[in-house]
């Protein structure tokens, strides 16, 4: 894989080591599970959801994850100070090189929106096919590849996954909302990768008062869709602009605008809770 890690130091088995010498990604294999988590003013937010899931990827996979939250956090911590920076991704690898297990941990740069991007609303493709093992969160396959060129021919931000029946499954790398009919859809869990934002938009779309339903959407529906959104942990909620070549207006949407800012809001106060926590 690319030598993605930014900054001086990355970790690599408990040591501290310099990115000068990245040579051990191209030994990275792409059947690892993986997480990445934001950092915001230096705190990992909603780090024990991603914990639980990077637990629940190796299982899945069948490889143990001998590291507790504890564990990793302090590794987090050291990283933060010997890189010198606050706002940043960082992304943990559990992966086996020949007979030994490697785990990783390394910042990576954000590929993020810019504020002119979430204003305007994002491209989306559809792409037909399906991930193997959807809440299987692992690093690479010939299919994600071949996806990241659809994407990438395009320009789109993002693929929609379609399956053999015609139903949107999911994002490539993100999960999918649609508005429409007053209500929210989003596809049911067994076919998605179990997003930690998807869940946190679901909540608070309870508080709201808005109903998601757990359905899946046929391609051929699109057209009925007033409103979409793709959610994720470094895009958090990117409203959608068009899909293939039907446009819709999902940011001037209110319903949008409301989650947008509820998840905002959840996001500090989760920053806010932990700084004390750290502080005191
Ligand atoms: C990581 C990922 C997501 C988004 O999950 P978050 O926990 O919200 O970051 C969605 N789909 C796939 C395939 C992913 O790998």
């Amino acid at each position: 894989m690319k030598q993605e890690a930014v900054k001086d130091y990355f970790i690599l088995n408990h040591q501290l080591r310099s990115t000068q010498d990245m040579s051990i990604f191209e030994r990275i294999s792409q059947k690892s599970v993986y997480e990445v988590i934001k950092i915001v003013a230096g705190i990992p937010v909603f780090f024990e959801e991603h914990m639980q899931r990077m637990r629940r990827s190796a299982a899945l996979l069948k490889v143990s994850l001998p590291k507790s939250d504890e564990e990793v956090l302090e590794e987090i911590r050291l990283l933060l100070e010997k890189n010198r920076c606050e706002n940043i991704n960082v992304k943990l690898i559990r992966t086996r090189i020949g007979s030994e297990d490697y785990f990783l941990t390394y910042f990576i740069e954000a590929e993020s929106l810019s504020r002119k991007e979430y204003a305007r609303g994002i491209h989306v493709i559809l792409y037909q096919g399906e991930r193997n093992k959807p809440h299987l969160k692992t690093l690479g396959s010939s299919f994600r590849d071949r996806v990241e060129s659809a994407r990438a021919r395009t320009g789109a931000y993002e693929a929609l996954l379609v399956d053999d029946q015609g139903n949107i499954t999911e994002g490539s790398r993100s999960n999918i909302f649609f508005l429409k009919d007053g209500l929210l859809f989003t596809p049911p869990a067994r076919t998605v990768l179990l997003g930690v934002t998807r869940k946190h938009v679901m909540n608070l779309c309870k508080d709201m008062k808005l109903h998601v339903m757990e359905e899946l959407l046929h391609r051929g529906e699109i057209r009925t869709v007033s409103g979409a959104f793709i959610t994720g942990t470094t895009v958090d909620i990117a409203p959608i602009r068009s899909i293939d070549d039907y446009t819709i207006s999902s940011t001037e949407n209110l319903q949008i605008q409301k989650i947008v800012q509820l998840y905002s809001d959840e996001v500090n106060a989760y920053i806010e809770q932990h700084t004390f926590r750290t502080k005191s």
